[in-house]
């Protein structure tokens, strides 16, 4: 069955933990929502067809494409998240 995926989306949470790991932000689910949420608002979507299991290898290659921006976005994201977390 084939389906529509934002790839941006499987490189963001691919790319996050190791983004997160260099900046010491909280990493409670909510705000790593947060964070993905805002550095795909910031990232150009990249809509896909897919088939499962296709994905995957097709996310590899076009990832280190986008890694830089990813990471990039990724980090500004988390500082903002950081700075302003919408818990105590
Ligand atoms: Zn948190």
């Amino acid at each position: 069955m084939s389906q529509i995926k934002n790839y941006m989306e499987e490189v963001v949470f691919s790319l996050m933990k190791d983004v997160l790991s260099d900046i010491n932000v909280c990493s409670c689910e909510k705000c790593r929502m947060d964070i993905a949420a805002i550095a795909l608002n910031n990232l150009p979507p990249k809509y896909i067809v897919t088939d499962k299991g296709e994905l995957y290898s097709k996310v590899d290659s076009l990832k280190q494409q986008f890694e830089v921006d990813v990471i990039s976005a990724l980090a500004k994201a988390a500082v903002i998240v950081k700075r302003n977390p919408r818990h105590e």
